[in-house]
């Protein structure tokens, strides 16, 4: 967590014209999630012959603007971007935390690889959002439960339109204000898509990039249209394994205490917080198995009652409990209790930990300010 490791330097370019302060202020009284953009963003770009052999050169924060881009840049055209999402806290004294960033620079970077785009050091990556949230630090929120959501970038932004990696590539941190995620929150009802998936074997499922929301954007309507705001995936060539939702991992609680996830099979977006989860089950005797959990075993599970819980988990929504599942093809109701003990002490640890009122033995956090 303390290593001496001399920074990167940023250049910085000043905003001469940043958001006043009295809008600033009514912004945090209810900033909502990603609707508002703060004064700077950290940026470094990319040249290289391969992904493998070039160079990050120009670290530096400036003044928030629209970027120009030619017409012809490949992420436009093949969808080749890769993106993280984390959190700074800022704690009861003042102080503003990062949480286990450590692990979206080597999620950032396994995701880069997939999409043929260069790696980022760590440490310029870490650098990159300590300077960001230093320059933009009246833009973290105190209120309970509140934090300055990150959105650090890959983009490829050669103006060519043959079918290659791009041999230049723009990487950004962007940051938005976000609201109060505390409280006991309503269990979501969800939609299966029979229909469509967000992935498959062999794809991107595993890495971070825009091209798996793009696929989940239309079953996601799907399930609006039935009244849901969340979609889960299966792999029906696996008897409807559950994988995940659009942009959130799932863990059922059964009956006698112990947590149930579906295995990393590559299909499956390695969440940080669906580690953490793990971390902290374990570390208190909470038996843990990452296995397959298909549609079957659940309606099963719920009709029985060997399923109590079922819970979404991610850096935005935190720990979301899960409702109703709806498809076309029928409904498995609500597990027995929609805000179990575990449910809700998995969030209270972890919510705890992130904003420093629960003490924090892993090292996870990693202070900025
Ligand atoms: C980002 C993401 C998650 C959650 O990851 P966290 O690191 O916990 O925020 C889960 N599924 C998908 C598809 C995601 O993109």
């Amino acid at each position: 967590m303390t290593t001496e490791q001399p920074q990167p330097s940023f250049r910085f370019v000043e905003n001469t014209d940043p958001v006043s302060d009295a809008r600033r202020r009514e912004i945090l009284a209810d900033p909502g999630f990603g609707d508002h953009a703060t004064d700077y963003v950290a940026a470094i770009r990319w040249s290289g012959r391969s992904p493998e052999e070039g160079t990050w050169t120009d670290p530096r924060i400036e003044p928030r603007a629209p970027l120009p881009l030619d017409p012809a840049s490949a992420v436009f055209h093949y969808g080749q971007e890769v993106f993280e999402g984390l959190k700074a806290y800022r704690h009861a004294d003042g102080s503003v935390w990062l949480f286990r960033p450590e692990a979206n620079a080597a999620r950032l970077n396994r995701s880069a690889e997939r999409l043929a785009l260069p790696a980022l050091p760590p440490e310029l990556f870490l650098a990159s959002l300590d300077e960001l949230v230093r320059r933009d630090h009246r833009w973290i929120p105190d209120g309970e439960g509140t934090s300055l959501y990150l959105r650090p970038f890959m983009i490829a932004t050669e103006p060519f339109l043959g079918v290659r990696p791009s041999r230049e590539v723009l990487y950004e941190v962007i940051a938005s204000p976000a609201g109060n995620y505390f409280g006991t929150p309503e269990p979501v009802d969800i939609w299966l898509s029979t229909t469509w998936a967000r992935t498959h074997a062999g794809g991107t499922g595993f890495a971070k990039c825009g091209g798996n929301y793009a696929a989940s954007l239309l079953p996601q309507l799907e399930g609006e249209a039935q009244g849901c705001k969340q979609v889960i995936f299966t792999d029906r060539n696996r008897e409807d394994a559950v994988e995940e939702l659009g942009g959130m991992n799932v863990f059922f609680v059964t009956r006698d205490g112990k947590l149930v996830t579906p295995e990393l099979t590559g299909t499956i977006l390695p969440g940080i917080t669906r580690d953490s989860v793990i971390h902290l089950a374990q570390d208190h005797g909470i038996e843990v198995e990452e296995r397959t959990v298909t549609l079957g075993e659940w309606r099963e599970g719920v009709a029985s009652g060997q399923i109590a819980e079922i819970f979404a988990c991610g850096t935005a929504a935190v720990i979301a409990p899960m409702g109703r599942l709806l498809s076309e093809r029928g409904e498995i109701p609500a597990p027995a209790q929609t805000n179990g003990e575990i449910t809700t002490w998995l969030r209270d640890q972890l919510v705890g930990i992130q904003h420093g009122t629960v003490e924090d033995p892993y090292g996870w956090m990693h202070r900025v300010l």
